[in-house]
Parts: C-alpha cells; structure tokens; sequence
C-alpha cells in the first residue's frame, strides 16, 4: 500500500475533527496513571505555582493534574468548544477556582516569559514540532521551571519500510530516545526522566474511537484513515510508541 494516498487525520476540516474528538475523555494517547508517573518527578510546586497545559483538548489530563499537584493551572487549547468541555469538566470536580481555560496558540503562549513553574502538554507539542516547542517554551518557564510533554518516538534504531514511511510523512521529526534527550539538552535543559507509556494508551483510544465509530458512521475515507493507522499500530507496534519527556530549565 502506498502511504502518500492514505489520508491521515489532519486532512480532515477543523470542525469535523473538533465534533469528532469531543466525544472521548482524551484527544490523544495518554491515560492517568501516566500523567501521574510524570508529575511524581515534578519538584517544588506549591499552592502558588502557576501550571500551563497546551494543547489540552477536553482537559482530561489537566483535570488530573489539578486534582494531585497544587497551584493553578491555564489550558490552552485552538478549539473554544474544547476549552468550554474543559470548564464544565473542572466545574464538575469543584476545580473551577483553580483550573482556566483559554482558547489560543501554542505557538504564541499567552503567558509572560519567566512567569510559570510547570508547562505541561500531553499529545499536543508535534503540532508545533517537538523542538521548536521545547526551545520556544522554555522562555516562559521561571529558572528552575519544568517541562513535561509526550511525543511520538522510534523505540528501536532500525524499523522496517512501510512504518517508517508512514511515520516520515506525517510526523518527520519522529525520533529515537537518545536522539530526543539530546535535543531536550540542546534546547536548555536538564533532562530528568524519560518514560515510554504502556500499550493501552493506544489500544484504549482505538477501541474508545471504533465503539464510537460502530454508533455514529463518520465519512469512509474519514474512518478509513483511522482504521489505517491502527492497523499499523498492531503489526508495528515494536517499533514506536509514546513516551514522556520530563526536563528541568536551566
Ligand atoms: N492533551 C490532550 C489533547 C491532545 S490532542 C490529551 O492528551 O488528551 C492535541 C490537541 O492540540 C488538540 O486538542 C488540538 O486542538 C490542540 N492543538 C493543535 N494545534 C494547536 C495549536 N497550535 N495551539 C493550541 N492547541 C493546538
């Protein structure tokens, strides 16, 4: 099969993947006890640190993060109808004083530099690229601040052509371990921990993603570019995987 003719995600107009997405608790492969495995190597946060979650989507991550680490927390999301799910999802916890929304660009942060203690975002940084988010975000984070993002990552050194191909094409900055640390490093930090996140991240979003396909029929070649990718994702599934970069500004 030639990967340049099957249609990804993002080939889809805004409103469709916006609509579609609101239906699951996560946009992205991530799960809570993950997000907890993180943050346990977060140090120094206390009832006025300020947390970032960019990219957060419905807020399913930003919701954990407020029930278990102190401070408050700004989600940044492009769509507003996510950023509304958030609010209702904080309000629903008691969390509405503590946790805020903002529909906005991860691109252009809206934070003064130098002004947060933790930047947070889980599936969401290759939207921006992967170094250009670390290098760029860094700047808002207070010395000694950290980062926490998860991202797409080759976990072998060799893999074979056709999950290679399709990772290239839509994800070229996908890479290995080593190679991400060392960016991270580049970018001015200290690397702290890295993790890779377990399996169910992925098969727990694709099987969230078919029960809803099986009641709500989307477009053929809407469903088939899902079906696609977790098609790769059981033959390949040796070869990549999500993992969490944690990380210290210097
Ligand atoms: N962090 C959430 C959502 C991950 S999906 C989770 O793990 O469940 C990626 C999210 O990034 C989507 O909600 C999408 O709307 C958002 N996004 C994409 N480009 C963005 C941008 N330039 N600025 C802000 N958010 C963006």
């Amino acid at each position: 099969m030639n990967n340049e003719h099957i249609p990804t995600i993002h080939d889809f107009d805004f409103d469709r993947i916006c609509d579609y997405f609101l239906n699951f608790d996560r946009q992205g492969p991530g799960n809570e006890a993950s997000t907890l495995r993180a943050l346990q190597f977060i140090e120094g946060l206390s009832d006025s640190s300020r947390i970032a979650d960019l990219g957060c989507g419905t807020g399913g991550q930003t919701i954990t993060l407020a029930r278990h680490a102190p401070g408050t927390i700004t989600g940044v999301d492009l769509f507003p109808k996510f950023i509304d799910r958030l609010h209702a999802n904080a309000a629903a916890f008691g969390l509405q004083d503590r946790v805020k929304g903002l529909a906005g660009d991860m691109a252009e942060p809206p934070f003064e530099e130098g002004s947060l203690d933790l930047i947070w975002s889980e599936g969401a940084i290759y939207h921006i690229g992967f170094q250009r988010g670390m290098k760029e975000w860094r700047r808002y984070l207070k010395s000694g601040g950290y980062i926490a993002v998860t991202e797409n990552t080759w976990l072998t050194d060799e893999r074979p052509k056709e999950i290679a191909d399709f990772w290239n094409a839509a994800y070229p900055e996908i890479d290995t371990i080593p190679h991400k640390v060392a960016q991270v490093q580049a970018a001015g930090y200290l690397p702290v921990a890295t993790f890779v996140l377990p399996e169910t991240i992925w098969t727990d979003y694709y099987a969230a993603q078919e029960r809803f396909l099986a009641q709500h029929p989307q477009p053929e070649a809407f469903t088939a570019a899902q079906r696609y990718e977790r098609e790769l994702y059981d033959k390949y599934q040796a070869y990549y995987g999500y993992a969490f970069y944690i990380a210290q500004r210097k």
